[in-house]
């Protein structure tokens, strides 16, 4: 039988560019970078954390994370294995690893004639990251459709949620140091057409809006309860602000993209100079929706 060391030796690398992961294109390493293959190795890598103190910090797709040029110091961990990218129904039950890519569940289920998910469309990453975020627009958000999370704590206990002992606000939710491994989501019947339809839609409306294939993270800033962050970013004259690399997105004032050669520094600049120029001008403190390590 193969030892946890020989697991951990096995599937760690080391001093891994996050850039190459992350929608933005930027960022610095990762000390350790590993896609445990199941919940065993996912289990040995968190105590072999815990054995040599390192900080966790987990990865879904990288679309709503704005890595540091200097990179992390800890383990990354990303359920890449296919262990995590199983996707299972029974009925309108519908249970997909964390690690499942979300556009494919998307398409998948509204090919089965499950109704809830096309609402998420043209959202990028994975079912985990989606679910740690609330994922979601002005159709809908992913918590109104998930039935149960499975989580392992960050000291290797497996927990069981059904969806009402779950917190989800506003891109977010209380899971806080555990990982989510597996979702289950309780859908509609419906008929296939409508719901590809709608998708279509949807998806069209967004693409419109926004600059989807660009190196972006999608919304950097939360919208508060009476302005939408991109309305006030665009009254302030912002849009076209470049630092570096770096420029406000001019199709969606929210957006920062990526030119080609930003910095994780030039975007963090930016982001700056917008919250000082949206607090000088209209006394608002935006938040950001965007995770930077
Ligand atoms: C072009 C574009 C458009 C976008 N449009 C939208 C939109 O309309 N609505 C919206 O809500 N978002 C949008 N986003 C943001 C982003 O796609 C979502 O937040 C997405 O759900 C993040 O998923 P991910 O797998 O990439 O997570 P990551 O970016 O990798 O991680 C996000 C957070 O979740 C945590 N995490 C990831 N996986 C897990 C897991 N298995 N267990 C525990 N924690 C985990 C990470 O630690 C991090 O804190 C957009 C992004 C882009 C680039």
């Amino acid at each position: 039988m193969i030892g946890s060391q020989e697991i951990i030796d096995e599937i760690c690398r080391y001093d891994v560019p996050l850039q190459r992961y992350t929608s933005f294109k930027t960022g610095g390493a990762a000390e350790i970078f590993v896609e445990p293959r199941n919940t065993s190795e996912l289990e040995k890598v968190l105590q072999f954390c815990k054995d040599e103190q390192k900080k966790i910090f987990i990865f879904g797709n990288g679309t709503n994370i704005l890595v540091n040029d200097n990179g992390v110091r800890g383990m990354v961990i990303r359920l890449g294995g296919v262990n995590f990218k199983k996707v299972s129904r029974i009925d309108k039950y519908v249970s997909s690893g964390a690690g499942v890519d979300l556009s494919q569940l998307i398409r998948k289920t509204a090919l089965w004639g499950l109704e809830g998910l096309e609402v998420l469309v043209g959202i990028p990453g994975t079912v985990g990251g989606a679910v740690m975020m609330n994922a979601g627009g002005k159709h809908g958000n992913i918590s109104e459709t998930i039935s149960s999370i499975t989580t392992m704590t960050f000291d290797g206990k497996i927990k069981d949620y059904n969806r009402e002992d779950v917190e989800f606000t506003y891109r977010g939710c209380n899971l806080d140091k555990q990982i989510v491994m597996k979702v289950e989501f309780i859908l509609k019947e419906s008929r296939k057409e409508e719901i590809l339809e709608r998708m279509d839609k949807i998806y069209k409306e967004k693409k419109e809006k926004q600059p989807l294939s660009t190196f972006s993270a999608g919304c950097i800033f939360k919208n508060t309860h009476y302005f939408k962050a991109a309305e006030l970013i665009e009254k302030a004259d912002l849009k076209g602000k470049k630092v570096g690399g770096a420029i406000v997105s001019k199709k969606h004032a929210n957006f920062i993209v990526n030119t080609g050669n930003a910095t994780s520094a030039d975007i963090l600049e930016l982001i700056r100079i917008i919250k000082e120029t949206i607090k000088k001008k209209y006394n608002v403190s935006l938040e950001q929706e965007i995770q930077i390590w």
